[in-house]
């Protein structure tokens, strides 16, 4: 673990594993609660910090541990954590080191359940958050004495705006704020956000880590003295472990993630770039098309939203599409559509739209590993429709 120049490709790093037991090219899945030990010394040991040997898998388990392993080389960090979803990262995070009458600085247009946790969960509890244009450093430098962390998403996953990670991650640190990037978007492929300073990382891994839509997982990655803090006095008692079968799917996940990325990357660009030039179509929001000199991205995802003209034709829109499905999350194998007024105006938020940088006429769009050109005719004949 840690930061390394010597270390290989994200490409080699990801298909080659220490051999296993049994020379096993995937790691076993320690399906187990407990581990027991040989001796009453041996526990003694355990308990004392004297040996690391695993205890109980709320807190520790092997097939876990081969993940964070892998998590940390990708993203080149010191230490990292597992949890059962992206926002049980996020909560163990933000909890693990706020207490009441703390402030926050987040940016704007965040992950829509990372702003009802600090809207909500966090205000119950006295913890308060300032929410700052992310493309305003003044702004950011402002709000950034006397608070406790700052907390980003890189590009953001409505708008799919940029922040420049690398100057906040120094006004963060010259004021002692604890810097976290959601790096979701950008997966560790084509953004190493730590690299830029940044204290922890943030993966909703049932997103690109996962890739497969089959499992709901978080990670973080980050300062081994916050990790460890958090394993010490936080992960344990919020209890929102991942299971050794997931962690397994994860590695799954992970052993294709280049290779998905830059197909992703590929067949997204080429739909980006028509629907910017589309007759039905007013804005497109995808980093490439408004890059920023203070842009940390190596490549682009999938996910990506527009504008329709008229706000009337987004329902006929989404359902004349067959191979983009409406759904939620993205990052899969498959297309998925996902028009914001009816997704993000859960009950009693009336200004959702604006607290997520959307109007009723954006829809987002995941393009997924279908073949592009079939892709464009599904949206082509939609939009004739529409
Ligand atoms: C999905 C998502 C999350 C939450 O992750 P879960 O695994 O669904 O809990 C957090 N941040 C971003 C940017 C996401 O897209």
């Amino acid at each position: 673990m840690g930061i390394d120049d010597t270390r290989v490709s994200d490409n080699t790093l990801l298909v080659h594993d220490e051999r296993h037991s049994e020379g096993a090219v995937a790691p076993p899945i320690y399906q187990t609660s407990l581990f027991t030990f040989e001796s009453y010394q041996a526990m003694v040991d355990r308990f004392s910090g004297a040996s690391t040997a695993p205890v109980y898998s709320r807190v520790d388990n092997p097939t876990v541990s081969v993940l964070l392993d892998k998590m940390c080389q990708l993203e080149q960090g010191e230490a990292a954590a597992a949890f059962s979803s992206g926002i049980g990262a996020i909560s163990n995070a933000i909890l693990g080191q706020v207490k009441s009458g703390d402030r926050i600085v987040c940016v704007e247009h965040v992950y829509p359940d990372t702003y009802r946790l600090l809207k909500g969960m966090c205000a119950r509890f006295g913890v308060t958050t300032d929410f700052v244009d992310g493309r305003d450093l003044a702004a950011i430098e402002k709000a950034l004495p006397g608070a406790r962390i700052v907390y980003l998403e890189s590009p953001n996953t409505w708008v799919m705006q940029e922040q420049d990670i690398t100057s906040i991650a120094k006004m963060a640190k010259a004021e002692g704020v604890t810097s976290i990037v959601d790096n979701s978007w950008a997966s560790p492929i084509y953004q190493k956000p730590l690299l830029a300073g940044i204290d922890l990382v943030v993966h909703s891994a049932s997103k690109y880590i996962s890739g497969h839509s089959d499992t709901v997982a978080g990670v973080l990655v980050g300062s081994k003295p916050i990790i460890d803090k958090l394993k010490l006095d936080t992960t344990p008692y919020l209890g929102a472990k991942l299971s050794a079968q997931e962690a397994s799917l994860l590695l799954r996940g992970l052993r294709t993630l280049p290779l998905r990325m830059q197909r992703h990357q590929e067949s997204a660009l080429i739909i980006a770039k028509r629907l910017a030039e589309h007759s039905s179509v007013t804005r497109v929001h995808h980093p490439a098309l408004a890059p920023v000199s203070y842009s940390l991205l190596k490549g682009y995802g999938g996910l990506f939203s527009f504008e329709l003209g008229d706000e009337k034709n987004v329902p006929r829109f989404c359902d004349s599409l067959s191979l983009f499905r409406l759904g939620v999350s993205w990052g899969g194998h498959e297309s998925l559509v996902m028009p914001a007024e009816a997704s993000i105006n859960q009950s009693g938020e009336h200004r959702a739209a604006v607290d997520f940088g959307v109007s009723p006429r954006t829809i987002r769009l995941f393009v997924g590993l279908e073949d592009p050109e079939e892709l464009w005719s599904d949206l082509s004949q939609a939009f004739a429709g529409a």
